[in-house]
């Protein structure tokens, strides 16, 4: 008999991942539930919204209505703990439930709130800000942006300049914040912001919860390569932020960003979202038939089964508790391995769609159609560049990873 986490014979995969990927007869019943309610609650045009997303999540009109109905079943934030809204589904029923979503075209949220704040308030929130903001993020009443990123502070994030300045109950803030996702289409923003200047850069930072409806916020939209308006840029000009809305200590905000990346991480590219764009590649592979090239038939298979490795990796984890692994590995290997295997995905689709890419930047020779296929493609594959590199680019999770490794 084999031991967990030994290969095959024949090549298959490890029987620890198998199994845990694998739907066993206890499953059926949730995923027949499952499958019966997407059936109903996800309306086509939820669908259709789903399959056009480009980004890191869809059209924000459908997330609404989609987070609507997940919140009035009781399922919009299945990893919360059940005290605060979450489910009690166990791990693998949480990674059949994403599964299921991905294979219906359900919209991928806009998710700041249920996958970053939430978690981090219910952990390190005061008593007043849970009540406050936690029923806001499950309802979808309010839509949290991160600003972290600076012009001169990403990877080097400790960097940090946009100041706050003590003034009575109220921080007054100045500066700016860059490549702030959906800035634009949200109500609130969680921040780190320089409050001192101590004797390490990570001293001296302080985590607030700022409205973005404040006297002297701007945003200020930026095009991503494939022309969308995801993220932008937000001025501060003498902001206030009232003292009650920071997180955890002054100048101590160094750490309650960890904390909240820590949580975040691994979730950014899950396999969910990587197995969304798969189905397209498949589905275009599939219209080629006999013609799809046999290197890109190779390809596409290999890409499958780097998908299962990676959901056998994402499941280990969830079923480890995932932010409380105990350190930074687990999300640093999820997000650089999710994020390099989605572009390979899109890159893949972009090849196969060859003259159909072509032509849709011409426009010439080609039916509707195609045009529409090639420029999906096209745009995903500029779309999915900027997935090593948000939420850490892969150099610096390779550095988390070498440094976990060697115990530093
Ligand atoms: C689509 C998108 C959405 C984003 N959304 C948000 C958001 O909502 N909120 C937010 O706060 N930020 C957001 N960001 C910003 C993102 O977190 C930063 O872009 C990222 O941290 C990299 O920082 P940088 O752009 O300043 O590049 P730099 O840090 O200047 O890096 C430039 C290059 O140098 C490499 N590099 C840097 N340091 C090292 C090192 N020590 N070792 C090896 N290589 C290194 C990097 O990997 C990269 O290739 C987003 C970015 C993108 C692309």
């Amino acid at each position: 008999m084999r031991g967990a986490g030994e290969t095959a014979m024949d090549g298959s995969l490890p029987i620890d991942l198998k199994t845990q990927v694998a739907e066993d007869a206890d499953d059926t019943a949730f995923v027949a539930e499952v499958q019966a309610f997407l059936a109903e609650a996800l309306t086509e045009d939820l669908r259709q919204a789903g399959r056009e997303t480009l980004g890191v999540h869809a059209d924000i009109a459908a997330c609404k209505v989609w987070q609507g109905r997940l919140f009035a079943k009781g399922w919009i934030a299945p990893a919360w703990p059940k005290a605060w809204g979450g489910t009690g589904w166990t791990p693998h029923q949480r990674f059949l439930w994403d599964r299921e979503c991905a294979r219906n075209d359900a919209p991928i949220m806009f998710a700041g709130g249920l996958r970053s704040l939430g978690p981090l308030l219910i952990e390190m929130g005061t008593p007043d800000q849970r009540a406050r903001y936690i029923p806001a993020i499950l309802s979808g009443e309010d839509i949290w942006c991160q600003g972290f990123s600076e012009p001169g502070a990403g990877s080097d994030l400790a960097a940090i300049s946009t100041r706050a300045v003590r003034d009575g109950e109220a921080y007054v803030v100045n500066g700016s914040k860059i490549w702030t996702t959906g800035a634009h289409i949200s109500n609130r923003m969680f921040a780190i912001v320089r409050t001192a200047d101590g004797e390490r850069r990570q001293q001296g930072l302080t985590f607030l919860l700022i409205d973005m409806n404040s006297p002297g916020l701007t945003v200020s939209p930026i095009l991503g390569l494939a022309g969308e308006h995801e993220f932008n840029q937000v001025f501060f000009d003498n902001v206030r932020v009232p003292v009650a809305n920071r997180v955890g200590e002054e100048n101590d905000g160094w750490s309650v960003a960890k904390r909240l990346m820590q949580l975040a991480r691994s979730n950014n590219t899950p396999p969910a979202m990587v197995r969304r764009v798969l189905r397209r590649v498949e589905l275009a592979a599939a219209a080629l038939g006999p013609d799809l090239e046999p290197a890109q038939r190779c390809r596409l298979a290999g890409l499958k089964i780097e998908l299962e490795a990676f959901e056998g990796l994402e499941l280990a984890a969830l079923a480890n508790g995932r932010p409380r692994l105990g350190d930074q590995l687990a999300p640093s290997m999820l997000k650089m391995i999710g994020s390099e295997l989605h572009q390979r995905v899109a890159e893949l689709g972009l090849e196969i769609a060859g003259p159909c890419a072509v032509g849709a930047l011409s426009a010439v020779g080609l039916a509707g159609e195609d045009i529409d296929y090639g420029a999906r493609a096209v745009a995903k594959h500029l779309s999915v560049r900027a997935a090593t590199i948000y939420s850490g680019s892969s150099e610096t999770q390779r550095n988390v990873i070498a440094q976990a490794l060697i115990g530093r």
